[in-house]
């Protein structure tokens, strides 16, 4: 399965939580700008994952593949 890591642009994160209740386990709110932000760990490009990022309203998660 492909790895990637996560990116938030979080000048168009609305902090909706729909990625952070949905996949707690990747993505956080961060208290330093209120919005959302995820794990900086490599992550694999599941369905489930592939599913959350297709839900965020803004378009605002994006995967860099290794
Ligand atoms: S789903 Fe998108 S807009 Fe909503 S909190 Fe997550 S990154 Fe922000």
């Amino acid at each position: 399965m492909k790895k990637g890591r996560l990116l938030i642009d979080t000048y168009r994160c609305k902090w909706c939580e729909a990625c952070v209740v949905e996949m707690p386990e990747f993505f956080f709110y961060d208290e330093r700008t209120g919005k959302a932000t995820a794990t900086s760990e490599p992550v694999e490009l599941t369905e489930t994952l592939e599913a959350v990022i297709a839900l965020c309203p803004t378009n605002c998660i994006e995967v860099v593949e290794k």
